[in-house]
């Protein structure tokens, strides 16, 4: 089933909500106070703002879905790895920027034990271990994926919820949550567990999408982070903070990064979907195109486009970043959080 079907089936045209008996109610997940402000209805789900402290999130969760899962976890064999490895992808420069700073933190130190909680199929492996590390540790849900990250990484990988595994206090140098806080129903149970686990030195490395980004706020709910078949938690910088304090821990820094905005990867995005050619005025690149065989000279020309696109972005880009991380506005929030003392 893909996912428009799956999603459609489990909607009550009638309503245009969730089927009832599929819905789970939700109390905010930062205060636990049931008062909320209704801020919009998206295919199916309600999306709430607390009263009280302000958080996002949705109303209820739909039930989940064995199935949906199983296929899932099938996608990530197939996908996960090509998407997250090609040169300019988000997960790429997050995890290169977090590693930079686990080097400044533990003074090179190569023998550090990192736990990836959500690891999916272990991208972060790959770039951790381009960098010498290599004792890994892997949380998710999703059989498929546990098994690549065992097989690729060499992870020591469980599947299911983090706290029934009965991890040692105290046993991580690191942990990442990469785009994982955002999709769990009890947030901090998960965030008092990587607490728990981590030493005394330890990072705890959490990225989630910014709902206080420039982006979703010229999109509003048309923007794709509002999901609620996936998304249940909408963060600001303000609000991650705030529920990180609540589950013992502190911040150590909390910075947004502007991936999608900069102006080199509107471009490429653009040309990937044909909406701007790679050899603009060239009339010889666009016979060569039709004919067969032509592809690895189009190939050439379209990276070394590329390639000049981007050097003439850069300076646009480097003002735009600037900018949007001043005012913390870019789509998703970076932040570190270490044990509170
Ligand atoms: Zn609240």
């Amino acid at each position: 089933m893909d996912p428009y079907e799956y999603k459609t089936s489990r909607i009550d045209r009638n309503t245009g909500m969730l089927y009832p008996d599929l819905a789970e109610a939700r109390v905010c997940p930062l205060c636990g106070s049931p008062e909320s402000r209704k801020l919009f209805v998206k295919e199916g789900f309600r999306f709430v703002s607390c009263e009280k402290c302000g958080m996002v999130y949705t109303g209820f969760r739909a039930k989940e879905d064995r199935h949906e899962k199983e296929e899932y976890s099938e996608k990530l064999r197939n996908k996960d790895h090509e998407a997250a490895l090609s040169a300019d992808s988000p997960k790429k420069i997050r995890l290169e920027r977090l590693l930079r700073k686990i080097e400044k933190r533990f003074g090179g130190r190569k023998d550090l034990r990192i736990l990836d909680i959500g690891s999916g199929s272990g991208i972060s492996f790959y770039f951790a271990s381009r960098k010498g590390y290599s004792d890994f540790y892997a949380v998710d849900i999703n059989p498929g994926a546990v098994e690549v990250a065992r097989e690729r990484f060499g992870a020591r990988a469980f599947l299911g919820d983090l706290r029934e595994h009965g991890l040692e206090s105290g046993f991580f140098d690191v942990v990442i949550m990469d785009n994982v806080l955002e999709h769990l129903n009890d947030p901090c149970s998960t965030l008092e567990e990587a607490a728990r686990v981590l030493n005394e030195k330890g990072m705890l490395f959490v990225s989630v999408p910014n709902i206080d980004s420039f982006i979703i706020r010229a999109l509003g709910k048309n923007h794709r982070f509002f999901n609620g078949f996936g998304h249940l938690n909408y963060f600001t910088p303000k609000t991650l903070a705030k529920l990180s304090s609540a589950c013992g821990l502190t911040p150590y820094s909390v910075e947004t990064a502007v991936e999608e905005m900069t102006v080199s990867r509107l471009f490429n995005l653009m040309a990937k979907r044909n909406l701007i050619d790679y050899d603009i005025g060239s009339i010889e690149y666009h016979e060569s195109k039709k004919a067969p065989g032509a592809s690895s000279v189009d190939k050439k020309r379209e990276s070394a486009v590329k390639t000049a696109a981007k050097r003439a972005c850069a300076p646009i880009d480097a003002v735009l970043v600037l900018i949007t991380n001043l005012m913390r506005r870019g789509a998703y929030i970076d932040a570190v959080f270490v044990k509170k003392q």
